[in-house]
């Protein structure tokens, strides 16, 4: 059976087209999706592409916020303007797949496959990042912790697509880090956001792939916002890098797989944090 694909020219299109073939699945680079599909696990009747919809690859700064299209590949993540504007995103970027892949793969697919392993999650979960979606009753905004509502399940109504997500610009050092069994081509087995903003006085962290969605780590930002010198950006008692670990490894809700143990992704993480708390601060 072949699947009809449609190739809508806007993203009320896009809508229009979800909601007139029900069971129509959605497109973006095609690596999660298409894997699905090799594998017989998806039998789509139809698919929407948003390949060519130039709309959702576009990303604009209003004041304090960046709006990223969907559509924004990795591959535009990792070098552009935008890993001035969103290091820690850009780092991240730099681990998904390969070249080819991050040449397909979409920041929006990312979301929408709400995968605990995915790479740019993290940092969106640490930057309180916006989902915006468009639907046949118009369009509306989701936190991501609400729209990722486990795993690979989100708040992704019946013909609703995410047209973009929305972070703030944050004035600070950011970090991300990953460990998988291989340095490149892999799957997190533990992975981490940091990021400080000075402005706010904030420091978010969050962690992927140690529990059903991404972790943020209340108690252990509360104790490094407490002992930061705002006013000089750095933390004076080094004892604050293996707590903040401590702490970040006590909020993971690891699970032993295949992959690594439960105890082995718990110690990642509290060497994870530390170092990403020695490279911020
Ligand atoms: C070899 C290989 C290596 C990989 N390595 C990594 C890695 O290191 N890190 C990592 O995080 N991921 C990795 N991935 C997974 C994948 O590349 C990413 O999750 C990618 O971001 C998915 O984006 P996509 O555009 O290809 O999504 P697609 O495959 O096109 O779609 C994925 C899902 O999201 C839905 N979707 C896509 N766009 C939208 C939208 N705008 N609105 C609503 N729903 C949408 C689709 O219907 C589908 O259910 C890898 C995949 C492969 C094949």
């Amino acid at each position: 059976m072949t699947a009809a694909v449609l190739m809508p020219a806007s993203v009320d299109e896009a809508v229009d087209m979800l909601n007139s073939s029900p069971g129509a699945r959605i497109l973006a680079g095609g690596t999660d999706y298409m894997v699905e599909v090799n594998y017989g696990h998806a039998k789509p009747k139809s698919v929407v592409s948003l390949r060519a919809l130039d709309a959702l690859r576009v990303w604009r700064r209003d004041g304090d916020t960046l709006e990223l299209g969907s559509g924004i590949r990795f591959a535009d993540i990792q070098t552009s303007e935008l890993a001035k504007l969103v290091p820690a995103l850009a780092q991240a970027a730099r681990t998904i797949g390969s070249p080819q892949i991050r040449n397909a793969a979409t920041i929006g697919g990312n979301v929408a496959t709400a995968s605990p392993a995915g790479d740019g999650l993290p940092v969106l979960f640490a930057m309180e990042a916006v989902v915006n979606v468009a639907g046949v009753h118009g369009r509306r905004a989701l936190p991501i912790n609400e729209f990722i509502t486990g795993v690979k399940r989100t708040a992704l109504g019946p013909g609703e697509l995410i047209v973009s997500i929305s972070v703030p610009v944050a004035s600070g050092p950011q970090e991300f880090l990953k460990v998988g069994r291989r340095n490149a081509m892999v799957i997190a087995l533990a992975n981490l956001a940091l990021i400080v903003d000075g402005d706010r006085r904030k420091v978010a962290c969050a962690l992927g792939s140690v529990g059903p969605t991404i972790i943020r780590c209340d108690e252990a930002e509360g104790l490094v916002a407490r002992k930061v010198n705002w006013d000089r950006m750095r933390l004076d008692d080094p004892q604050v890098y293996q707590d903040f670990g401590e702490l970040c490894a006590n909020s993971a809700r690891p699970i032993n797989d295949h992959r690594a143990t439960a105890d082995y992704r718990r110690h990642a993480i509290a060497v994870l944090a530390s170092r990403a708390l020695m490279r911020t601060l």
